[in-house]
């Protein structure tokens, strides 16, 4: 894996290599876009060439050489130069022991992996490359522990600051950094990439849609499709259950979905072992809510575009039958109530009641239980 590996992000890639020809690298980056567009690839393969002790020039593009000592430390994910600051770190810091899946990411994470640290000379390349995961999860006061670093990191400092969220970060913070913004990658190369995978078309073309332009998404889902989770045909019928169920049946259907969530999570577990089980769950438990919300975002669009590009256009009985118990300003409400439940979800409210309430939501909502 290289710089010229990733996957349709040429523009913002294009960017920081004008950039480094011209000699006009900033110290402190927002890399800004959509979960799963390549943001973390490229930043990790940005931070491989700037170490690297070979790097090779072809047409104008710079990429790191796979070979150096630097390169291959990268690779094994152990540069000391390279640091990678994550919420998660919370139990390694000096007060952080048992402290597991914090939600925000805690100020000791920033003030012992990244201000503490960047004074200090690189050890064994060039330079040194502090790259912050889900910066739209820093609190003011980890923005404001940031700030100085920000503005005046030492030269042969990078920081890099990831987010999904932009809005999230202070207009203080953004200021103190060049922003890279990371567009979608066209729903037609996500279908090919999955059918690459191996997915039939049905399958990747409901995939690449669902995932709304994220690669990194799609492709993840197609790897659990790949390992037996049968994740499709889990939506299949729970998308049926969804147009069929009425409001005295929401906690049964509402098990049901915790059900399918549990066969899935177990599958996903062993593909990713050093994730918590407790972040797999709940990651389930998102595409689980996306399936949902599909079909409320699906509701609306009959109304305008007729079947052709909805996102369930391969259960086209079932988006009927929904269209015919909400109308579109319910089904825009349900949306709405349904983001509440991922945001219940990211607090780490309990999964079960966040499912019973939300079949019971959608219940009351339909017509034909009144
Ligand atoms: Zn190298």
């Amino acid at each position: 894996m290289s710089l010229k590996d990733i996957f349709c992000q040429d523009k913002a890639i294009g960017l920081l290599q004008r950039a480094r020809s011209t000699d006009k690298l900033a110290n402190s980056y927002i890399f800004a876009g959509n979960d799963g567009i390549g943001k973390h690839k490229t930043a990790v393969e940005w931070a491989k060439l700037l170490l690297c002790k070979n790097p090779i020039e072809e047409n104008n593009f710079a990429d790191s050489c796979g070979q150096c000592s630097s390169c291959k430390m990268v690779e094994a994910n152990s540069h000391p130069d390279l640091q990678l600051v994550y919420k998660e770190l919370l139990e390694f810091t000096k007060k952080g022991k048992n402290k597991k899946n914090p939600v925000q990411m805690p100020i000791d994470v920033i003030r012992e992996f990244l201000v503490e640290k960047v004074s200090a000379k690189p050890t064994h390349s060039a330079k040194k490359i502090f790259i912050v995961n889900e910066a739209e999860k820093l609190n003011p006061s980890s923005q404001n522990c940031l700030l100085k670093v920000l503005e005046e990191p030492p030269a042969f400092c990078t920081i890099i600051l990831i987010t999904s969220r932009l809005d999230n970060l202070l207009p203080t913070t953004k200021s103190r950094c060049q922003i890279i913004r990371f567009g979608p990658v066209s729903e037609d190369k996500i279908i090919h990439k999955l059918t690459l995978l191996g997915l039939t078309a049905e399958k990747a073309t409901y995939f690449a849609r669902l995932s709304q332009a994220s690669i990194g998404q799609a492709c993840c889902w197609a790897t659990l499709e790949n390992e037996e989770t049968q994740l499709y045909q889990k939506k299949k019928e729970l998308i049926h259950l969804l147009a069929t169920y009425k409001y005295q049946d929401s906690l049964d259907v509402a098990g049901k979905f915790m059900a399918a969530g549990k066969q899935i999570s177990a599958i996903w577990s062993k593909l990713e072992p050093n994730t918590s089980k407790s972040d797999i769950n709940r990651r389930t438990s998102t595409f689980l809510i996306w399936i949902i919300i599909s079909a409320m975002h699906d509701v609306m669009k009959l109304e305008m575009t007729g079947l052709e590009g909805t996102i369930n256009s391969d259960q086209k009985q079932q988006i009927k039958a929904l269209k015919s118990r909400f109308t579109p300003d319910q089904a825009a409400e349900n949306i709405s109530q349904l983001y509440k439940s991922l945001k219940w979800l990211e607090a780490s409210v309990n999964e079960k009641l966040i499912f019973e309430q939300m079949l019971l939501n959608l219940a009351d909502f339909d017509k034909m239980t009144v």
